[in-house]
């Protein structure tokens, strides 16, 4: 299945110069000693993490990186410069496997996170590096050591602090632009409208990044359609908000949340002890009174949660101090959790989850 936030690419080190043979001449200096330079070292290939970026896209269409090579040594002593080191840039939240071990080599969340993923060759040592009491016209060289080389499967998985599960329908995109300052960039992900989209909030001085999650479909979980692969993401999140319509009889509501919780549950169970809010969304379309009655009958059914309306903002301003009250700390996560995510196997949630205090 061919998605958009997972590509394999080729890095390759540039190779070392060549170590340069050659003898000092000058005139009415019949024999020099050596003088070949040393050949530069190959530059190394390195990954850096940016939030300049947000999707893998580019490295679709280029699948092979080579940094370049060390110049060779030159006579008079003159070494070889070092390569360029080749630098390419990825999103937040890419991870780094090795393709042909299946090890994951690095996971880069930070902005700024570099990674070198293929070490450039040594350069050569030029004749004079052979220079001995004994020989002192050497024309041994060595050539330079050839780049390393590796194939890499990048996989995104984005860092949003807030996932949005919910069937379709339940409002989570119409939710996600009325509290967010951004708008999906659909340009990013040309391929499929499956990819997780991102918001920005800004509230009460706390920005958090929240996702929608659309892909989460009833047997998702057990590899039907996409969901799979999306549900990946929602490992990372610090909390879920879970939306369900008011829209429907109670019977079905109750039975639609239960759906998604299943869901979840069967993906990985861990995900169960992340905070969730169940938002009871769309009540602007009943009427004060019915709307209380329905409120209740849900509430009498098991389903208890937030009443709102992405609509008239009805519900939002409750739901928004708790996110922002809850931010801090997941700030704080961030930096506390850096060791242990660096090699965390994939599968599992985020050990700093555990740490993570329930909101309700
Ligand atoms: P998603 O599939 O979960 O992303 O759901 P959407 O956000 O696409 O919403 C599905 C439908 O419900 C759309 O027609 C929305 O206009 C509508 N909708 C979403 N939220 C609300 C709401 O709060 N009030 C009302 N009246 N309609 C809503
Ligand atoms: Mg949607």
């Amino acid at each position: 299945m061919a998605l958009i936030d997972e590509v394999e690419i080729r890095v390759i080190g540039g190779s070392g110069g060549k170590g340069c043979c050659s003898f000092r001449r000058e005139k009415y200096v019949p024999y020099g000693g050596p003088n070949g330079g040393n050949g530069g070292r190959g530059g190394s290939v390195y990954l850096e993490a940016t939030d300049d970026k947000t999707s893998l896209l580019d490295f679709k269409y280029q699948p092979k990186y080579q940094a370049e090579r060390g110049e060779h040594g030159m006579g008079k002593e003159m070494d070889g410069r070092g390569g360029e080191d080749l630098v390419l840039k990825v999103p937040l939240g890419t991870l780094v496997y090795d393709q042909d071990t299946g090890l994951l080599l690095a996971d880069l969340i930070e902005h700024g996170q570099v990674f070198e993923c293929a070490h450039g060759g040594r350069g050569g040592k030029g004749n004079r590096m052979f220079a001995t009491s004994t020989n002192r016209a050497p024309r041994t060289t060595t050539p330079g050591d050839t780049g390393e080389e590796r194939q890499l499967r990048l996989e995104l998985r984005l860092l949003a602090d807030v996932g949005l599960v919910g069937l379709p329908n339940a409002g989570k995109s119409t939710f996600l632009r009325s509290v967010s300052n951004a708008r999906p960039k659909a340009a990013d992900y040309p391929f499929t409208t499956l990819a997780p989209h991102l918001g920005v909030v800004n509230h009460k001085d706390q920005t958090f990044v929240v996702a929608d999650l659309p892909g989460l479909i009833e047997g998702a979980a057990s590899g039907a359609g996409l969901g799979h692969q999306f549900l990946r993401h929602v490992s990372r999140n610090r909390l879920l908000l879970h939306l369900v319509s008011i829209d429907d009889t109670v019977e079905a509501v109750a039975t639609n949340v239960a759906v998604i919780e299943a869901e979840l549950m069967a993906y990985d169970k861990s995900l169960m002890d992340l905070p969730r809010i169940l938002l009871i969304t769309k009540i602007d379309l009943l009427d004060a009174e019915a709307r209380a009655e329905k409120l209740a009958q849900l509430k009498a059914a098991g389903v208890d949660g937030l009443a709102i309306s992405a609509v008239t903002s009805e519900g939002m301003s409750v739901l928004l101090d708790k996110l922002a009250a809850a931010a801090p700390a997941w700030r704080s996560q961030d930096v506390a959790g850096q060791s242990d995510s660096t090699l965390a196997p994939v599968s599992a949630v985020d050990k700093r989850m555990e740490m993570q205090e329930g909101l309700m």
